[in-house]
């Protein structure tokens, strides 16, 4: 048995997964979510499949104030569940972090230094590693097996200092720690990974570029399985067209927007929260966007034409850093799922090799699958990501040596 409990916690979301290591079977898994948002209760949505308690699910609003009341929330579901976390044989706890900095390359286990670390890390990702710092704690406090910590920026390491610098000033960058880090490691990895495997090709021979396009949204340029080159920075802010965020702005126009009376909140709130699809068309879920599109709403259209536009700017970029790519790879919700926007964001691209097959690109399919004709040069493929089977395999062969 190596069942590993994974938890991804977010700005103000705990995702948790029960998974064997070994297998990747999942047994369990949840969302407790609008944690510590002032005037609304959070809520937990629990499934558990374990035998015994087959499909058994638990779903209840509740005041979560915090990241450590949110994950009290989660051993009190799997209770409720029948399957109290005491007999569920956890052999280690995987914990998601969004931000290691310079310091840490590689799954880490989790003692009080590494901990302490991750909450200063937190002046560099003040969303993210302060809850999930919360989670960490309150997970230590509870579970007496090895915690590991899966960096989402340790994939990105191999980046050169030429892609990772930015040209300010080398004092000010190197005092406050800003260069680029990039995200979505884990993600980029696992499906680099299996789209290598999906190829029957050894990845050090592939020259990948990996979209992924979820809620959150990154390009990555991907030399024989080491990141390379990525689009998101200093935070996840930079890059690619996201639910809620813009992706690449030009600094001086934020810095306009603070001379004309915005205050460093409300900018953070736009920058995060309202910016993206949601600022350019009032929704941050794809399918909404899509579909007003296709009901003539302009400002839909206009946000998709953003969306690919910025998306095809990132391929050109990177067939530039990598001298060419062997294989496009389409992940996350957006990724995964939607034919319309991969066809629109591969169109016109055939002089570079790329050359999409519409009824391959619309088969309703699941798992690996090729999207590109049989002729295209190079392999345009949808790779489902999986993050947290991969947290937990990095934890156990971490735990398990
Ligand atoms: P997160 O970054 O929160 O993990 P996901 O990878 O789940 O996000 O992606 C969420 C996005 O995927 C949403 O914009 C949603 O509209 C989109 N999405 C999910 N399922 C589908 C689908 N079947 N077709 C099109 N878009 C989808």
């Amino acid at each position: 048995m190596s069942n590993v409990l994974v938890i991804n916690a977010g700005s103000s979301s705990i995702k948790y997964q029960l998974v064997d290591a070994e297998t990747g079977e999942r047994s369990a898994a949840g969302l407790v979510e609008r944690i510590g948002q002032r005037g609304s209760e959070g809520r937990i949505v629990h499934r558990s499949e374990g035998e015994g308690s087959a499909g058994a699910r638990f779903e209840r609003e509740l005041p979560v104030p915090d990241h450590t009341a949110g994950f009290s929330a989660m051993v009190e579901a799997f209770a409720a569940c029948g399957t109290p976390v005491e007999g569920l044989d956890i052999r280690a706890v995987g914990h998601r972090v969004v931000q290691g900095g310079s310091e840490f390359f590689e799954p880490t286990l989790i003692d009080d230094r590494v901990a302490d670390r991750i909450l200063e890390l937190g002046a560099l990702a003040p969303l993210h590693n302060p809850g999930q710092y919360q989670a960490i704690m309150a997970a230590r406090a509870r579970f007496d097996v090895p915690h590991v910590a899966v960096f989402d920026t340790a994939f990105h390491q191999t980046i050169p200092q030429r892609a990772y610098t930015y040209a300010i000033d080398r004092d000010v960058a190197d005092r406050h720690g800003v260069r680029r880090y990039g995200f979505h490691g884990v993600s980029h990895q696992v499906v680099s990974r299996r789209a290598a495997a999906f190829l029957g090709r050894p990845i050090e021979s592939l020259r990948q570029i990996v979209l992924h396009l979820g809620n959150g949204a990154s390009a990555c340029a991907i030399d024989g399985g080491r990141s390379v080159d990525t689009s998101m920075g200093f935070t996840p802010l930079e890059g690619l067209v996201m639910g809620t965020r813009g992706g690449d702005v030009d600094p001086g126009a934020l810095l306009h927007l603070l001379r004309a009376g915005l205050e460093t909140d409300e900018l953070d709130a736009l920058l995060n929260r309202g910016s993206g699809l949601a600022g350019l068309a009032g929704s941050n879920d794809f399918r909404d966007v899509w579909a007003a599109a296709e009901a003539g709403d302009g400002a839909a259209r206009l946000a998709l034409d953003v969306y690919a536009h910025r998306a095809r700017h990132y391929i050109g970029a990177y067939l530039a850093v990598l001298g060419g790519a062997d294989a496009l790879v389409f992940t996350a919700g957006v990724g995964e799922n939607h034919a319309g926007i991969r066809a629109r964001i591969c169109g016109g691209l055939e002089w570079l090799g790329v050359e999409i097959d519409p009824s391959r690109n619309e088969a309703a399919a699941a798992g690996p699958r090729r999207i590109g004709t049989d002729a295209s040069r190079v392999e345009v493929l949808v790779v489902p990501t999986d993050e947290e089977a991969e947290i937990a395999r990095q934890s156990w062969r971490l735990v398990a040596g």
